[in-house]
């Protein structure tokens, strides 16, 4: 029987509403909801293979548990008990910090991830957290964190109401953006320009996105925050500098032009490779626009100077005087945000309160830098305990992270391993045990991350669109199992972490002045909660307790689940709106326009002034119908433009005699890989591009599709030491490699044999 069901896309941050087909318990088509309060009926090709991606046969069905070397299918209480088991051996015998926690990104697209891991990591108690977010957005997290005290609190482009966008290392017109959800962003960027309205991309690649702009810079990879520190200093210097109503909010806006005052046009246009002129243009437009609002993405955070480049974004939407203005860079404020406070001074933002064993980075926001995972493990130090056993959650960082070769001997050496996965990939393949999350469609969705990244204020929730098909088990209760078995509770009632986490949230809530349910019984308030599940009691509960809630009554029109229920197209919050000073957590209260460890970070820019690269350097790119490593074992997601080709400019192709199509050699710090060349004027000349996520030929993996066509993997270019130094975040753009015809490097390898 032929029927539909809703389903909230979770296979990039725009966060779709789908319309999902559904014949005898299968998902068979998949188009944009018309309804849907936020989408309006996108959908990209991604979106639209839902069903194909749900029904992936390489998807593991049953749990795996290694015997005498070897994953076999298990049951789940084998699984768990195997969990706990080989936690509780490494952590009782080694302590807390020898059992590393790796997330991948997939835990931001599922209601599992958002709920489960901060209580994992909390039971654990350790230190030794990794994700993807240090070769991802983590520089975004560092500059948020010191501007404004809260690393989550992240400034989006008012794309509907802009005037004037400058969009720096992102292509949405691929990635359909991130750290900023907007779904059919592509749209939203035609509807800026069909009002009047200008863009800007500077970007080393002239991409899709490039194309539709008004103007494209292609800057020189990794000079991103150069560029913007020369715009923010031309500001100064023609005095065009003007933060409007925000001058209160502000704290030492006064050392600013000091601090940039080498930045000039002129110094930084042989290091950015752009002209003195272009930028002054670029500064003169952006604080003539009656609105704007600048905004960079993966490109100029994945660079030596990431944060200071994150951080100048910022500084620059504040000097115009648009940060927090309709049609600048506002604070979304999502539904299940925590009941905002007063506004005042907070606790600020700390840096380096711990460090990584072996080479001493810093964590940020709770977290050492993945590039540092695999010496973590095989590097034994005086300092301590390496890193015995892990717990991976949605992750794959033998593609993703930097050096893949020797993070896979890495983790093939540890005690124990565990994989929350639904598949045996890359990573995976070295567990003792695997969990497999059900397919998407047999799991609820909301958007605990992404709603506080939108360019509109909404919520939305979808229930599981299909049952859990026998002999499954929900990715929350899997989480929360993994929760118990690595803590020391195996064996107790997973839904006791549920009620655990109600209880603790509630108890703190009645404490708080500012909340609406202060000075309540918080067991009352557990008893009023809805939902047919722990995690729905959950989202229940931070619905009333967040900004549009009821207040468990204090107000009878607030959100509850039960509103949301009977709203399955969701209920739209209306348009971002003004918020300062309330999200500050500065320890002035203010936004901290030149905090110290920035300043002490300029000098290092200052010295990038002079660098020029003699040879060619990489950076990634994005195609629309993949998303880093999860979708390759999707035919039909597979092909076409979505390949695995070295980019280079026609003249680099020449000189270097390498021809369309033919395999070359590409060679890095951390190692070389092999991929067809495709020669194309859309990379500047010096410039090579790969897209990551690639090189699924490892054996023992059962990806079959993706291992038929397995592509390069890009980060085994990297060496893993190359690390932008405050957030930590791996430098993937703009690195130095060598590129030659495979054949020529035949014969050297030959040559150098003989
Ligand atoms: S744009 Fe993203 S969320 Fe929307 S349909 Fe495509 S993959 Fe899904």
């Amino acid at each position: 029987m032929s029927r539909t069901a809703l389903r909230i896309c979770p296979l990039c941050e725009a966060t779709c509403g789908l319309v999902l087909t559904v014949d005898d318990g299968r998902v068979t088509g998949a188009r944009g909801d018309r309804d849907d309060v936020f989408s309006k009926g996108f959908v990209c090709p991604k979106g639209a293979a839902f069903g194909a991606v749900d029904s992936d046969p390489d998807r593991l069905r049953t749990p795996l548990v290694r015997v005498d070397g070897e994953l076999r299918e298990a049951t789940w209480e084998e699984a768990f008990d195997a969990v706990a088991a080989g936690i509780r051996t490494v952590a009782e015998r080694y302590g807390p910090d020898s059992v590393g926690v790796v997330l991948g990104n997939p835990n931001v697209h599922t209601v599992a991830g958002a709920l489960y891991p901060p209580v994992l990591l909390a039971g654990l108690g350790t230190r030794s957290l990794f994700t993807a977010s240090t070769v991802d957005q983590m520089p975004k997290h560092v500059s948020s964190g010191l501007l404004f005290g809260d690393a989550n609190a992240i400034p989006v482009p008012d794309l509907d109401r802009t005037d004037h966008l400058l969009l720096i290392g992102a292509n949405p017109l691929e990635s359909n953006g991130s750290l900023c959800t907007a779904p059919d962003f592509p749209g939203r960027l035609r509807a800026l320009k069909a009002r009047g309205g200008t863009l800007t991309v500077v970007d080393p690649r002239r991409t899709r996105t490039a194309r539709l702009a008004d103007r494209h810079v292609a800057v020189r990879p990794g000079t991103d925050a150069l560029l913007l520190a020369a715009m923010a200093h031309v500001l100064f210097d023609e005095g065009l500098a003007d933060p409007g109503d925000l001058a209160p909010h502000l704290d030492g806006l006064d050392e600013l032009p000091a601090a940039l005052a080498d930045f000039t046009p002129e110094a930084v246009a042989g290091a950015c490779d752009v002209d003195a002129a272009v930028v002054r243009t670029l500064a003169r437009e952006l604080a003539a626009a009656p609105t704007a609002a600048v905004y960079g993405r993966i490109g100029s955070c994945t660079v030596p100077h990431g944060t200071l480049a994150s951080w100048l974004v910022d500084v620059l939407n504040v000097l115009t005087g648009n940060l927090d203005r309709p049609g600048g860079a506002l604070f979304p404020q999502a539904a299940t945000d925590r009941t905002p406070r007063p506004a005042g001074p907070g606790r600020g933002f700390a840096l380096g309160r711990w460090h990584s064993r072996v080479r001493r980075h810093p964590e940020a926001k709770g977290e050492l830098p993945i590039s540092a995972l695999a010496e973590e493990i095989d590097t034994p130090t005086d300092e301590g305990e390496p890193i015995h056993a892990v717990i991976v959650v949605a992750a794959n960082p033998v593609l993703s992270a930097p050096d893949g070769e020797r993070l896979d001997k890495a983790l093939g050496s540890l005690d124990f391993m565990v994989s929350v996965d639904p598949y045996l990939n890359e990573t995976s393949r070295h567990a003792h045990v695997v969990l497999p999350p059900p397919p998407p469609a047999q799991s609820p969705h909301h958007d605990f991350a992404f709603n506080t990244l939108a360019v509109r204020n909404q919520v939305r929730y979808t229930r599981p669109a299909v049952p859990l098909e026998p002999g499954r088990m929900a990715e929350t209760e899997i989480l929360a199992r993994l929760v118990l078995a690595a803590t020391g509770m195996h064996g107790a009632d997973p839904a006791g972490v549920d009620a655990l986490v109600i209880d603790r949230t509630l108890g703190k809530a009645v404490k708080e002045p500012h909340s609406p349910v202060h000075g309540r019984d918080p067991k009352t308030l557990a008893d009023l909660l809805t939902g047919e599940n722990g995690p729905e009691r959950r989202l229940d509960m931070m619905l009333r307790l967040g900004p549009y809630g009821d207040g468990f009554g204090a107000d009878p029109d607030g959100l509850t689940l039960q509103k949301l229920l009977a709203h399955p197209h969701g209920i739209d919050l209306g348009p971002l709106r003004p918020r300062l000073p309330q999200p500050l957590r500065t320890r002035s209260g203010k936004v901290e326009l030149l905090p110290e460890p920035i300043a002490a970070d300029l000098p290092r820019l200052r010295a990038a002034l002079d660098e020029r690269p003699g040879g060619l350097v990489l950076v990634g790119r994005r195609h629309l119908r993949s998303n880093n490593s999860w979708l390759h074992n999707v035919p039909v997601l597979t092909g076409g433009s979505n390949r695995c080709t070295l980019h280079l400019h026609p003249e680099d192709a020449e000189r270097l005699g390498v021809r369309d199509g033919e395999p070359v050699r590409v060679k890095g710090a951390g190692g070389e890989v092999t991929a067809p060349a495709e020669v194309t004027d859309t990379v500047r000349r010096g410039v090579v591009s790969l897209p990551h996520g690639w090189g699924h030929d490892r054996p023992g993996t059962r990806t079959r599709h993706a291992a038929a066509d397995p592509g390069a993997n890009v980060n085994q270019l990297l060496d893993g030491g190359l690390l932008d130094p405050l957030s930590g975040n791996a430098v993937l753009n703009g690195i130095p490699v060598e590129v030659a015809p495979l054949t020529a490097a035949v014969t050297e390898t030959f040559e150098a044999l003989t």
